[in-house]
């Protein structure tokens, strides 16, 4: 555990929050969590205690390390209850407006000395530590999906961001088991400026009907050795997520090859969002994904 931070706020419960809950609870840190709704909140801790239970079951760690790390997650239910943090980490919804109001309101709940981070997988962070009253405090810890299981984690420094602030957070990540690089503040950083027009252009290339969706997945899959196909990742990212991300680097870096997928905007316009609402590029109420297109 690093030296200066012992607790640690998590603000979203979804699927990036409850997974930076679970492997900072690992860690050995105390963990408070809060979403929009009390019922995400528990929807959320819940999700931490069967992921532990099945790092228990693979053998990954142990029924002890399962005990103690969910005794340390707590919930949220309001921003004051995050007063005691030594770092909050924001982990909602990929918005811009959303995660500026989240910075207004929970600011004032802060401890002085309090660093702040944000999970974004894209937005500039030095316009987000702006929303904040820390920008030297305010840094970017981007974590990849599923965190108990992926290595990497970016940092980017905004403008502001102190040295001490961005060694804390090295700090974090190595306490965790994983290994940072380093981006520079552009929009969607190293991973996502590379990752999502990949995706994008998966989704033009099924949107011109060069192939199915199984035929594009099985074609990257076998063809260039990825371990998902871009569709099944789109899926498993969130196609919300995807979309946002898209926008961020057509409109942060003013280039129409950014432009995102029509069929990608038609799919998050009909609330197929991929794996969290059981439908996107696959329909997964079934017992197998079905390819829907
Ligand atoms: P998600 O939709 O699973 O969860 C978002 C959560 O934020 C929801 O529970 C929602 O209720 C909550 N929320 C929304 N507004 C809020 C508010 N005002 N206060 C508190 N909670 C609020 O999304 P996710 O996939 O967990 O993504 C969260 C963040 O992590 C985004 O910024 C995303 O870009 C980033 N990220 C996502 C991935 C991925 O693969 N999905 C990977 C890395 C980073």
């Amino acid at each position: 555990m690093s030296t200066a931070i012992k607790a640690i706020g998590v603000i979203g419960a979804g699927q990036m929050g409850n997974g930076i809950a679970h492997v900072s609870a690992l860690a050995g840190y105390e963990v408070f969590i809060h979403d929009l709704a009390e019922e995400r909140v528990r929807k959320g801790l819940a999700t931490i205690g069967g992921n532990l239970a099945r790092q228990v079951h693979s053998g990954r760690i142990t029924e002890e390390d399962r005990k103690a790390a969910l005794a340390r997650v707590k919930p949220a239910f309001g921003v004051d209850a995050l007063g005691d943090c030594d770092l909050v980490i924001e982990a909602a919804t990929e918005d811009e407006a959303t995660k500026r109001k989240i910075f207004a309101g929970v600011c004032p709940a802060l401890k002085p000395e309090a660093m702040l981070a944000t999970n974004t997988s894209s937005i500039s962070i030095t316009r987000l530590a702006s929303a904040s009253d820390r920008p030297e405090r305010f840094i970017g810890i981007h974590f990849m999906n599923p965190v108990p299981v992926m290595q990497l984690v970016e940092l980017i420094r905004g403008i502001a961001t102190g040295d001490e602030t961005f060694e804390a957070a090295k700090a974090y990540v190595v306490a965790l088991g994983k290994t940072s690089t380093v981006s520079e503040d552009f929009p969607g950083f190293i991973v996502n400026r590379i990752l999502l027009p990949m995706i994008n252009e998966a989704i033009y290339v099924l949107y011109e009907g060069v192939g199915s969706v199984d035929a594009i997945d099985t074609a990257m899959k076998l063809g260039a050795n990825h371990p998902m196909g871009p569709l099944q990742l789109a899926d498993f990212i969130g196609l919300d997520t995807c979309l946002s991300i898209m926008q961020v680097l057509y409109e942060g870096l003013a280039d129409s090859k950014y432009r995102p997928c029509p069929l990608l905007v038609k799919y998050v316009e009909a609330g197929w969002l991929g794996r969290k609402t059981n439908r996107g590029f696959y329909d997964y109420r079934g017992e197998h994904p079905v390819p829907t297109r």
